[in-house]
């Protein structure tokens, strides 16, 4: 500890909200270089190393092999890919001294598909797993809670190549079981959900969760074992209702009711239903977005939705794609659209077939024959009994409305719980979209070309620390499982005694002898301060050596329960190593 190249802190940093963040700087494992950029000191980087070094073994063990690309690419592979644009802000751009167009890669599709495509030429070089542990840059919108949300980390990506579907699956689930051997053995609670692929096309797709509290992933679970992020839950259809009974449509007057508040309470007081009350869930609310692909002219775009559920932003996006823009109608969208009476929107000006031309998208609830309350297109009017299949004909559906907690599983498992993560892995089945841009192909048993198909596998790696740190620390520092702690054990000499000095050298030396990672805190500060960084650095097993000794014995900490042994002296080795192999 005299010589470690480390300094805990009494404070957390101003800018660190949660735990993890705030404890891997106060403990001297990562320093903050810029927003969202962080340097790993010497116990960090020993933590991140042993991260990196359960993944490679998992991805060696089934047969991945490590390759190594720059960080540093050049523009052409992902112009060919499209990501060059649909990245948008997201990406570093950079150019060198003849103006050449460079990035900083975000995630490398485009340079693995290249290098396979520049060597290999045969279904029978297949299938093949390729891997790197590397450094990726974002320029995240929200870069936040220190390495759990960087603009620069580190991931394991790692991408599959198969001659057809069927090798695709197998490649997969290989993949997918690595994944759970890994994550199993960085020990944070995690969850598999379903998940949509987003930008990145193609089909099947999960992601690894670290369930935590402070997590930004929303996903849901039933009883019945199905477990999904939020963006791909789908709402089961109801089957369409009968109308024939229905009344006709009738415009009433709502004054002052631009709100789902204002006009369930107007149409309860001026126009009550004939049976129980009107709800927000009888009303049909038109929420107006303008929409704007990377380089492309914006779109106004509606969405009916009954008008007890929100948009849900992520869901949107999902939907529409991240590289979109989508931003809400704002008053001079509003003064370019006369037909929009913001407050009163209905579908009677709505849809591709209508005067506006507007995409009218609604929730797959909103099925021929239901009946609502929405906007009639008029200062403080409302229409009632307004039938889907009937009176208006939307241009299609869409999965954006808010899941809420009690909402049916999509597979009949039974109702949803909603709980908190943070995405750790993310597996999928890229299919044949970058092979086909890119141009990669080889002669099947046949002697035909066809396309490969791919799969992309991303772990985390910094996050992972960062996820590891958040499930272990305490109020008084970290406290990391054996397996990832930079050391196994500290020992703490607790006083200034020559004699104890020496015997606690000499404890320490017999334990690296016996292959114990050792961190002797050797200074000569008080036993308070020694004590208190031992709980911030947090490694499992703290041995101190101090006034006990004269009667000789020691004493054994374990860091995550607190609990706290005396142990013989001539038997301290022994016993630390039991404790550390377990
Ligand atoms: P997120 O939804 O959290 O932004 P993503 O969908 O963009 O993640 P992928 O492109 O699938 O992530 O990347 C693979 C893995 O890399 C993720 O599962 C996550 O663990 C990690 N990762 C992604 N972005 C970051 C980041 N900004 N900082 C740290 N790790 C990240
Ligand atoms: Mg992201």
């Amino acid at each position: 500890m005299s010589e470690l190249f480390v300094r805990t802190l009494r404070e957390a940093p101003a800018d660190a909200e949660v735990p993890s963040h705030q404890w891997l700087v106060r403990a001297g494992y990562i320093r903050r270089a810029a927003p969202g950029i962080y340097s790993w000191l010497p116990l960090g980087l020993k933590m991140l190393r042993k991260v990196e070094a359960i993944v490679r073994e998992e991805m060696e063990a089934i047969g991945a092999q490590e390759v190594s690309f720059p960080a540093l690419l050049p523009k052409e592979p992902y112009e060919a890919s499209n990501r060059w644009t649909d990245y948008g802000d997201s990406i570093f751009r950079l150019k060198d001294r003849k103006g050449g167009d460079y990035l900083l890669g975000p995630t490398h599709e485009e340079m693995f598909t290249l290098l396979v495509k520049d060597l290999y030429s045969s279904y029978k070089d297949l299938p093949l797993s390729l891997y790197q542990v590397q450094t990726k840059y974002r320029d995240e919108a929200r870069p936040r809670a220190g390495i759990l949300r960087g603009r620069e980390f580190i991931m394991k990506d790692a991408y599959s190549f198969d001659v057809d579907d069927a090798g695709l699956q197998a490649s997969y689930q290989r993949h997918r079981e690595a994944y759970i051997r890994i994550f199993d053995r960085l020990g944070f609670e995690y969850v598999i959900v379903q998940a949509t692929s987003g930008a990145m096309g193609g089909s099947a797709s999960e992601e690894f969760l670290a369930v935590l509290a402070n997590g930004e992933d929303t996903y849901v679970r039933s009883p019945g074992g199905y477990a999904a992020n939020v963006e791909a839950v789908t709402v089961p259809v109801p089957e369409a209702l009968p109308y024939d009974d229905a009344p006709a449509a009738h415009v009433e007057d709502t004054p002052d009711s631009t709100t789902i508040t204002t006009l369930v309470e107007a149409a309860n007081r001026l126009h009550p239903k004939a049976e129980g009350e009107w709800t927000a869930a009888d009303t049909l609310k038109n929420v107006l977005f303008m929409i704007t692909p990377p380089g492309g002219e914006s779109e106004a775009l509606a969405v009916g939705l009954p008008g007890d559920r929100e948009v849900d932003a992520k869901r949107l996006e999902a939907q529409i794609g991240e590289e979109v823009a989508i931003e809400p109608f704002t008053d001079e969208d509003f003064a370019r659209h006369p037909e929009l009476i913001k407050g009163y929107i209905g579908p009677g000006v709505l849809g591709s077939e209508s005067k506006t031309k507007i995409k009218y998208l609604v929730d797959p609830r909103v099925v021929t024959g239901t009946r609502w309350v929405t906007g009639a297109d008029a200062e403080g009017q409302h229409v009632f009994d307004l039938v889907c299949g009937r009176d208006f004909t939307p241009d299609g559906t869409i999965e954006v409305a808010e899941v809420r907690a009690g909402d049916p599983a999509p597979d009949g498992s039974g109702p949803l719980e909603l709980a908190r993560g943070i995405e750790m892995g993310h597996i999928f089945q890229l299919g044949r979209t970058y092979a086909e841009a890119l141009g990669l192909k080889v002669l099947d048993q046949n002697g035909k070309l066809v396309t490969v198909t791919m799969g992309s596998y991303g772990v985390g790696v910094s996050r992972a620390v960062a996820a590891v740190a958040e499930y272990s620390c305490d109020d008084k520092g970290l406290a990391w499982p054996r397996q990832l702690a930079p050391f196994d054990v500290q020992v703490v000499a607790a006083g200034k005694d020559a004699a104890l000095l020496e015997k606690a050298q000499q404890v320490a030396q017999e334990l690296a002898d016996r292959g114990i990672e050792v961190l002797f805190d050797d200074r000569k500060a008080s036993p308070g301060v020694k004590f208190a960084d031992a709980e911030i650095l947090g490694m499992p097993t703290t041995v101190v050596l101090g006034k006990r000794l004269a009667d000789g014995l020691a004493e054994v900490r374990d860091r995550a329960t607190g609990e706290a042994v005396d142990v013989a002296v001539d038997d301290l080795v022994e016993h630390v190593v039991a404790t550390v192999r377990g």
